[in-house]
């Protein structure tokens, strides 16, 4: 299997291509293809398995369909939710390095440090955000985060969450997030819980 293989569009494959990667993981193969038609998704896949890219790549190009335009502030279009600060600054990076020719703007909030840049950020328009499920919650309740045009909602590491505390964090941010989205979740394990 190819990457050209996965439906994914020339500026996500460039991306790829300036990465030295040829092949898709196992994860990347499953999963891209239908989150690029739009499914929802239970992922079952570690750090370091390539889990980063495999909603990434589909992300950004479900984003780039319906491009910003116009003099307006971007809205808010994904929101991708891990469970630690180092966590969410590799995501974010990664958004960075595989959206770099797709014109999407993303940023990346956590606690334990300063808000005001986090809140400059986002005042700017970001199409995508990452975030950790505390700081999101404390930004949504000074009202600094819209998620009322969320059209993707990814929880990465969702096991983690849940076991770090999560989970009344988790539910009270995706009760702000349209019924009407595509969800992803990535988990290394699938205990009930998660399920
Ligand atoms: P992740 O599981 O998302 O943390 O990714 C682990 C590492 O694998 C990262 O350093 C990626 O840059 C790298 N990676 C992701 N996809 C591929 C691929 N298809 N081929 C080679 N390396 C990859």
């Amino acid at each position: 299997m190819k990457f050209e293989e996965l439906g994914l569009a020339e500026t996500l494959l460039r991306a790829v291509r300036g990465e030295g990667y040829s092949i898709p993981t196992k994860i990347q193969a499953a999963a891209i293809p239908p989150i690029l038609e739009g499914r929802d998704l239970l992922g079952c896949a570690q750090t370091g398995t390539g889990k980063t890219a495999a909603f990434a790549l589909p992300v950004l190009q479900r984003l780039s369909a319906t491009p910003h335009r116009g003099t307006g502030k971007r809205k808010i279009r994904a929101l991708v939710l891990a469970p630690t600060r180092e966590l969410a600054v590799q995501i974010a990076e990664s958004f960075q390095v595989y959206g770099q020719y797709t014109g999407m703007r993303r940023t990346v909030i956590y606690g334990g440090v300063g808000q005001v840049p986090q809140v400059r950020a986002l005042q700017a328009g970001v199409d995508v955000l990452i975030a950790t499920p505390g700081r999101l919650l404390d930004l949504m309740q000074q009202r600094f985060v819209d998620l009322s045009q969320i059209e993707i909602l990814v929880l990465d590491e969702a096991d983690r969450m849940l076991d770090m505390g999560f989970i009344h964090d988790l539910r009270r941010i995706v009760e702000k997030a349209p019924d009407r989205r595509q969800t992803l979740l990535f988990s290394a394990t699938m205990p009930s819980a998660i399920r």
